[in-house]
């Protein structure tokens, strides 16, 4: 594919913000904490390669537009979508260990050599946050992060503090202050743990090595990444009755065979609107919502906060999610965002419901397989519909007419499958999908268009619910996969509805707010 053939499954979209949303000292500070998130990028196009902060510069000084948007998109020169693909013939694709390990990193012997450590010599190297390297064949050394990147994060730093000496608010100035030097110590703990606590902040940034996607040799280093966001108190407190009742709304999610749902204090959501990213957070696809820590020490002895980043979310359903609608499902034009916006929502609300540990005390995640994934997927997305359908005017939950629902997810779900048939989004989407036409709440018509039959819905939609977690609670991974067997293949007909998308883009790339 070509890379004006690849950019074009992504609808530029420049982003705008209403700046009656920011005080006149977060402006003057927004550009000191770009200039730290520029200096992050550094850090992280070294951890895809060492090489590529020069192939960067030189793209972004030449002459060839669509490379640099390509560069813009991607943040190098890897296909993201596609197995991280190089695009350009000098350039080879995108190693699975990045820079992460060494150039020549071979598996095996590294195993064999972290085989003969210590325990505590062992952790070293697999941490998330050091660099590994070799010092002589079949012997290699961890660099923390903080040291091995540390030139790159004194610059970081310094515009921090410059931000955080023109923000008034006091949390907000402290957190800036204490990041900034725990970045530089890779205490990430400490200030991940303010981070959660912050409260009615008018900024959230995030900023560090977070996610280890990127490391398809051992999943185990994490990326660097950063995103600048402005918090939209309005919708923001809409939600917090939302908080305020997620005791009530695990009710409607089943604890099959004795399963007990996860404990442990519960998550703020925050509504936010973002104006800049760089990292591994301008690595391709936006995202629409986090869920950050990932430390799991944090996440049990403070907690994490949900994330929704209002504007991509929008820009995102205006582009994609909509039109697919219009082209799929029969009066696909009465979706509306604010009923995606609170799928989403609830997606996320409900992956903290439900079995987490069954009868035993075994954590579900490990009793499932591979299985697991897919089979929660589906059960965040059935569990958000069926909390939509029961307690719509509740628990700060608007209602929505069964039948506009029933368009808006069906179009959801098709934008997902684009993303992989096979992969455990894309199967967790197919289940349902199958589910819904085995029980004649879609019907497809001649043309290959569909019919959304809301009659009987909240039944179809609760026996998926409890088949889901009556899986979670007690199925072998064998009894799982007999399950996605039968019901996540893609038929013919699912596979017909994705080809005729071809003229819709698969999602966005946005140019930021001029701030
Ligand atoms: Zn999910």
């Amino acid at each position: 594919m070509s890379t004006k053939e690849i950019l074009s499954k992504l609808k530029p979209v420049t982003l705008s913000l209403d700046e009656k949303l920011i005080s006149k000292d977060l402006k003057d500070a927004i550009p000191h904490l770009k200039k730290a998130m520029d200096a992050l990028n550094r850090i992280y196009l070294k951890q895809q390669d060492e090489k590529l902060p020069e192939l960067y510069d030189k793209t972004m000084q030449g002459t060839d537009e669509t490379l640099k948007d390509f560069f813009r998109a991607f943040n190098g020169p890897w296909n993201t979508l596609e197995n991280y693909v190089s695009i350009l013939p000098e350039t080879e694709n995108r190693r699975p260990g990045c820079s992460f390990y060494p150039e020549d990193f071979d598996k095996k012997d590294f195993e064999k050599f972290t085989s003969t450590l210590s325990k505590a010599d062992q952790d070293r190297f697999l941490d998330h946050y050091t660099v590994v390297r070799k010092k002589a064949p079949g012997a290699y050394e961890a660099i923390p992060y903080h040291k091995y990147y540390e030139k790159d994060l004194k610059v970081l730093a310094s515009h921090l503090e410059k931000a955080s000496e023109i923000i008034k608010h006091p949390e907000l100035k402290e957190f800036l202050k204490e990041r900034a030097a725990t970045l530089l110590t890779g205490d990430y703990r400490t200030s991940d743990s303010t981070w959660v606590k912050l409260k009615k902040t008018p900024l959230e940034l995030i900023m560090g090595p977070f996610e280890v996607y990127d490391d398809a040799a051992l999943g185990i280093k994490a990326s660097y990444e950063s995103m600048l966001m402005v918090v939209d108190q309005e919708k923001g407190a809409a939600l917090s009755t939302i908080e305020q009742n997620i005791k009530h709304l695990a009710d409607y999610i089943p604890l099959p065979h004795g399963s007990k749902a996860a404990v442990g204090g519960l998550a703020p959501i925050t509504v936010v609107h973002e104006i800049y990213g760089t990292g591994e957070a301008a690595a391709g696809i936006n995202a629409s919502a986090f869920n950050l820590p990932n430390d799991p020490w944090v996440r049990k002895n403070v907690g994490w906060k949900q994330v929704m980043i209002y504007n991509i979310m929008q820009a995102k359903f205006e582009n994609c999610t909509r039109r697919i609608a219009q082209k799929l499902v029969e009066g696909g034009d009465e979706t509306r965002f604010e009923s995606y916006f609170f799928t989403v929502l609830l997606h996320e609300v409900s992956h903290g419901l439900g079995p987490a540990y069954r009868q035993n005390g075994e954590p579900v995640s490990k009793c499932m397989g591979p299985q697991y994934t897919p089979v929660e997927e589906a059960k965040a997305d059935i569990g958000a519909l069926y909390i939509l359908l029961k307690c719509g005017d509740q628990y700060g939950i608007p209602r929505f007419a069964p039948e506009v629902l029933l368009k808006s997810f069906l179009a959801g779900l098709f934008r997902s499958i684009r993303f992989g048939l096979h992969e455990a989004h894309g199967a967790a989407n197919i289940v349902q999908f199958n589910w819904f036409m085995e029980h004649g709440t879609i019907e497809v018509k001649s043309d290959g268009r569909f019919v959304a039959k809301p009659h009987g819905l909240e039944k179809t939609t609760y026996e998926l619910l409890e088949k889901l977690a009556t899986l979670e609670a007690s199925a072998t991974p064998e009894e799982a996969k007999a399950f996605l067997e039968r019901y996540a293949k893609p038929t013919p007909v699912i596979e017909k509805a994705i080809a005729s998308l071809s003229d819709i883009p698969v999602d966005i790339r946005v140019t930021w707010p001029d701030l």
